[in-house]
């Protein structure tokens, strides 16, 4: 067996959580290991190189902010950065902050278990490394389990098949190919213009149709960059405080109380803007079906007005779930693809996929002969990402079996019997419902002062309780149930996963409610939190640990 090491943290990722709560480790003075599946840094932007693959929160926001001068130096060169900027934005934080020599690459965190005589983790690495940390910090994202459906015959298929998560980092060429794409998610609906530029023929295979609203992206404005850099802090501290912890025109009546006229001009108004502002035109379009319908209704006459084939047209309606209750998407001519006289789109609600065959996808009605097979089916979203690893708690407990009937969680941070075992981002928490880089923040910070708090105070081990666990459970529900959102089958609530519990995972009652819950919770002393005294003054001894 190789050599223990001995760290204060293990952190499992190297997207945006795990580079920022490095470096916020290392500003306590405390020891770090990173581990990262990937080659480099990034984690989603990593791997998701689809074409056309490009954030859709605009890239003023959607960034770091802990660092004045990162912010000011970094220059973004779209409204909406695409995944290769992002990329580099990644690196470049990699490098301004010398994190780097702090990350193991190419090693994937197979097991973390607690041992409790310890009470340390015990992590190991598909690399055969080893390592005893008193905390270990689950930096690993909410869309990182990519899954590719049971279908019978995938693997007999005789061409290329891809997954929009794994994407290869060469890039795919399909010129002169005839190229099926699976799904009409968020991923698809990015992709789908950019392959059907190149390929020969692209058939769309959909089963659910989704609401897209156009992106409008373009060069960023230079007058537009300077003024949020020029008030920051300002508009960065806003951010913070909102539902989704993005500052968009947000409209503060009811859909229902304006008129048809006016709801049409407003509508308008926000399609032309682009991006999903179209969501915050009135005050309870996430609560009041109704006014939903009214947004609803309005995206679908745009799909209406874009198609030319009413047939085509009419199959893509959205009519399954009210608008926004899915994750909404963003494209750039997604619609105006289906009027290219190479796409075509194939409704598996009237015949689904029976099987992948050799030459390609065979539904109960027609076999379509493909070269290649892009499967933009999503992710086991999430909870897919940690339960990957052997996650093993008090008595031995793993975490697939306590989160058996959906996760578990006291604010998206911990969960009882798993002592100090942190989650960034983690279900329960607001996390994929906003601004991915403000929550992560948040929580980062969040995490880091509770550590420095631990070590002041000679605390070796912090846990959830149950019952604050069971409290907060019960709250994320009930919030949840407020709202439209359980109405739709969504990956939200775990229902592209056959098998998984329908739980409604990520808490929806805002970004900056969530923060003052978690700061009063630290100002209470970490209420809902047992906190248990070191024998000696710090985090745990690593005696004990150095003997395994
Ligand atoms: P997704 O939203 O889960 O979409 C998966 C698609 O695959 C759905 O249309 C689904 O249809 C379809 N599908 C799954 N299994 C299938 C099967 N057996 N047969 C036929 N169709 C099948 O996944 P995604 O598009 O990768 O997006 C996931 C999330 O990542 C997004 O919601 C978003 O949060 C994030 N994302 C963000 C961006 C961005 O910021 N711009 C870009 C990409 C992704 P059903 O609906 O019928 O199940």
């Amino acid at each position: 067996m190789s050599e223990t090491r001995i760290v204060d943290a293990v952190i499992v990722g190297a997207g945006f959580a795990g580079l920022y709560m490095l470096h916020r480790l290392r500003g306590l003075g405390l020891s770090a290991q990173v581990f990262e599946a990937g080659a480099d840094v990034g984690g989603t932007w990593y791997w998701n190189r689809y074409p056309g693959a490009r954030c859709d929160v605009e890239s003023m926001q959607y960034s770091f902010s802990f660092s004045d001068e990162l912010q000011q130096e970094w220059r973004w060169t779209e409204r909406f950065a695409g995944q290769p900027e992002i990329l580099r934005y990644a690196s470049h934080v990699a490098d301004r902050f010398d994190l780097r020599r702090d990350i193991q690459f190419g090693t994937r965190v197979t097991s973390a278990v607690f041992d409790e005589a310890a009470g340390r983790w015990s992590i190991k690495t598909d690399r055969g490394n080893h390592v005893s940390a008193a905390f270990c910090i689950m930096a690993t994202g909410c869309l990182s389990a990519g899954r590719v459906p049971d279908i019978t015959g995938i693997d007999g298929f005789g061409g290329k098949s891809y997954h929009t998560g794994q994407w290869p980092h060469e890039g795919v060429d399909f010129t002169g190919q005839r190229v099926a794409v699976i799904g009409t998610g968020s991923s698809a609906i990015q992709s789908i213009p950019v392959i059907a530029e190149q390929a020969a023929h692209v058939f769309v295979f959909q089963r659910t149709p989704n609401f897209s609203v156009p992106a409008r992206n373009g060069p960023l404005r230079p007058e537009y960059e300077h003024e949020w850099k020029s008030s920051y802090p300002e508009r960065r501290e806003r951010a913070r405080t909102l539902k989704s912890g993005i500052i968009y025109n947000f409209g503060e009546t009811s859909a229902m109380a304006v008129s048809a006229e006016e709801r049409q001009r407003e509508y308008e108004a926000r399609w032309q803007t682009g991006g999903i502002s179209l969501l915050s035109a009135y005050n309870d379009l996430a609560v009041n079906k109704a006014s939903n319908d009214t947004a609803a209704e309005f995206v679908r006459d745009r799909i209406r007005s874009i198609v030319h084939d009413p047939t085509v047209a009419e199959l893509l309606l959205p009519t399954n779930h009210p608008i926004g209750t899915k994750r909404i998407c963003v494209d750039t001519g997604y619609y105006e693809t289906f009027n290219r006289s190479n796409v075509t789109l194939v409704n598996l609600r009237a015949s689904p996929i029976e099987a992948v065959t050799q030459g390609g996808i065979r539904t109960q009605d027609a076999e379509y002969a493909v070269d290649s097979i892009v499967y933009a089916t999503g992710f086991d979203a999430m909870t897919g990402s940690l339960l990957k690893v052997d996650i093993r708690g008090r008595d031995g407990l793993p975490l697939a079996q306590k989160w058996a009937e959906g996760p578990r969680t006291y604010l998206g941070l911990m969960t009882a019997g798993f002592p100090n075992l942190f989650t960034i981002t983690g279900p329960g928490s607001p996390s994929v419902l906003s601004n991915m880089i403000v929550s992560i923040e948040q929580h980062v910070e969040w995490i880091a002062n509770c550590l420095a708090y631990l070590r002041s105070q000679g605390i070796a081990c912090m846990e959830a309780t149950a019952a604050a666990e069971q409290a907060w459970v019960a709250h994320v529900n009930e919030v949840a149930h407020q709202t439209l959102y359980p109405q739709a089958n969504s990956w939200y609530m775990g229902a592209n996963i056959e098998g998984k519990p329908r739980v409604f995972m990520p808490y929806i009652g805002g970004v900056g409610v969530y923060r003052q819950t978690c700061d009063t919770v630290a100002a209470n002393g970490y209420e809902g939190f047992s906190l248990t005294l070191s024998l000696e003054k710090g985090y745990p001894p690593v005696a004990s640990a150095a003997a395994e």
